[in-house]
């Protein structure tokens, strides 16, 4: 049966917004704006979803999880408890209209580490990895080699930790455990704009040197 991924750059902040499918069934990863686009490539490729999953509580990455859940009110959204003091901030006066996000999404069910799911033939592992936000999770694809880091990683930097919650210290932990235990040619969806790989990241990130 047909597997993959597909990325979407979605909203003003170009949130990469991911679709994992498999055997007819798709997981959603921060749906941060233009649902539309997601809900066509389901119609398209006849997917199902069975999840809808948030890498942290930022509002441009769970912008449009209430509007999804609209149209799927059966299909759980997870993400970490510790970002849950998130979904009511805006962060600056006025970003959600910007972001044409809707506040406080609902959340389903709460994950940690080392929790996984099935997707037809894939395996979603998580990996808590908390800095840019406390409850900030990456999510591992071992059959398909992607990993979907949100905004710890970027091509070339890492997110930022001066937000509410960030702690650079741990940022610095968590950025460099992604690079040692994952493999190198392991594709990085980012939280936003380019993606990248584990590879080129050891080399060229400031926090990759000497792995
Ligand atoms: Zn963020």
């Amino acid at each position: 049966m047909a597997m993959g991924y597909r990325v979407f750059s979605v909203g003003p902040l170009a949130v990469n917004s991911t679709i994992l499918y498999s055997s007819g069934e798709a997981f959603i990863f921060d749906p941060g704006g233009e649902e539309e686009k997601l809900i066509s490539f389901l119609r398209e490729k006849g997917l199902k979803p069975k999840g809808i999953f948030l890498t942290h509580g930022h509002v441009d990455h769970f912008a449009r999880v209430k509007a999804l859940k609209e149209i799927f009110p059966k299909v759980p959204v997870y993400m970490n408890e510790k970002d849950k003091f998130l979904l009511t901030q805006e962060l600056w006066e006025g970003f959600a209209q910007y972001l044409n996000a809707q506040l406080n999404p609902p959340v389903d069910r709460f994950l940690k580490e080392g929790d996984s799911f099935k997707l037809g033939n894939l395996t979603l592992e998580v990996y808590e990895t908390p800095g840019h936000t406390p409850g900030g999770v990456v999510y591992y694809i071992p059959q398909l080699k992607i990993l979907i880091a949100g905004d710890l990683l970027f091509r070339g930097s890492v997110g930022r930790w001066n937000l509410p919650g960030g702690n650079k210290e741990e940022l610095i932990n968590s950025v460099r455990r992604v690079l040692s235990i994952f493999p190198e040619d392991t594709k990085v969806i980012t939280g936003h704009g380019e993606l990248t790989t584990i590879g080129f990241e050891r080399k060229h990130n400031p926090l990759g040197w000497g792995l």
